[in-house]
């Protein structure tokens, strides 16, 4: 033996050391709800606290309460140490019957399958779905006896195909179905129920329990991006909220556009509003209480509009319009307006009616004569 692995001291403020390659390579902590990645989830600890960290996990299983359990099979799992004191989670019971033991391969979607599943176990998904259930209550504008949770919800056409939403509920805008976005929510996962609650007539309404607008997942994006921009949160003020007003609320986070040197950028904002004020389309399964796309589009409206006015101040000669690099701008100009059905002339200068046109707005835009070498509006 070059060595003897219980000969070997760690000292206590050293960070934990993982194998290199564990077999578990997932867990799912149940009480956050989030699926954490074995080795960067032991050496963020430091080895003195690690010990307890061993030991509270044990007493959680002993007491059929684990805190982990192994992303894949979904089996609890505890940490161990090696002989050279490295540590790994292992199963339970390792009866050989976990994939990531056997080492057969699952595909991509088994595998998020399996991990979507592990996490509606968890605490943070039991809290979240509570509060939807507890706001819908609190409106009577929803029909008490349809709010259910982990209800099947067939499809009217083809009763092999159903979903089971987390929460479900019927007002008299429709029927709906809410979803509580976990932390690794997959972008098939929300694909898939778009079309199918589409296909029902429904509406899908994803929410969180909570939103950070520096730190968005990939996940968070896909929602995002696919909801015209606004991210519906649940939490205990907006529960208290509910119940205070009678009236459903949640917390939206939405971008507003604004244009800043020619360049388009978002700024965040939050608000509670209630359900009732969210406008919701089934078609495009959009819910949104600010409409980022109509007022992205006038926001660049107003862009090109100030450009169009800029080239037409500089360039409303013909000898200035002959160059080239003016002749390129203004083509640019053209292709844009082009997207907005607005036909213009490739040689503006030489249109007069344009011209005369373009001198007209001008001149009553800006208060002073444009275009035909006067000085004011008098002249
Ligand atoms: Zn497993």
């Amino acid at each position: 033996m070059i060595f003897s692995g219980h000969n070997v001291t760690i000292e206590a403020r050293a960070f934990a050391t993982p194998v290199e390659s564990p077999e578990i390579e997932e867990v799912i902590d149940l009480i956050s709800g989030e699926v954490q990645r074995a080795t960067t989830f032991i050496a963020a600890h430091r080895y003195s606290e690690f010990v307890e960290v061993r030991v509270a996990m044990r007493e959680a299983m002993k007491k059929g309460q684990p805190r982990h359990i192994c992303a894949i099979c979904g089996t609890p799992v505890h940490l161990v140490a090696n002989m050279r004191k490295r540590f790994f989670f292992r199963h339970k019971i390792e009866d050989g019957s976990c994939p990531a033991v056997t080492r057969s391969t699952l595909s991509e979607e088994e595998i998020r399958a399996r991990k979507y599943h592990g996490l509606r176990e968890s605490e943070a998904h039991k809290r979240i779905k509570g509060l939807i259930e507890r706001s819908l209550r609190a409106d009577p504008a929803f029909d008490t006896e349809t709010i259910i949770q982990e209800k099947r919800w067939n499809a009217a056409d083809d009763p092999r195909t159903w979903r089971k939403p987390d929460v479900q509920a019927t007002s008299t805008e429709g029927r709906f179905a809410f979803e509580a976005q976990l932390s690794t929510t997959f972008l098939d996962v929300v694909v898939s129920r778009r079309m199918f609650y589409r296909h029902a007539g429904a509406h899908l309404i994803w929410v969180l329990a909570s939103f950070s607008e520096d730190y968005r997942r990939m996940t968070t994006d896909d929602l995002l991006f696919s909801n015209n921009s606004n991210v519906f949160v649940v939490d205990q003020e907006t529960v208290r909220l509910s119940e205070e007003t009678k009236q459903f609320h949640l917390r939206c986070h939405y971008r507003i556009p604004s244009c800043d040197a020619g360049t388009i950028r978002d700024k965040w904002h939050e608000a509670i509003v209630p359900f009732s004020a969210v406008k919701k389309e089934i078609e495009r399964q959009r819910a949104y209480y600010f409409d980022y796309e109509a007022e992205e589009a006038k926001v660049s409206d107003n862009e090109l509009r100030g450009e169009v006015i800029a080239y037409w101040s500089e360039n409303m000669t013909r000898q200035m319009e002959g160059r080239p690099e003016h002749q390129d701008r203004w083509l640019a100009l053209k292709e844009k307006l082009g997207k907005r059905n607005i036909a213009v002339p490739d040689r503006p200068a030489w249109d007069s009616g344009f011209r005369g046109m373009m001198h007209a707005v001008l001149t009553a835009l800006k208060g002073h004569g444009v275009g035909w070498q006067f000085d004011t509006l008098i002249q």
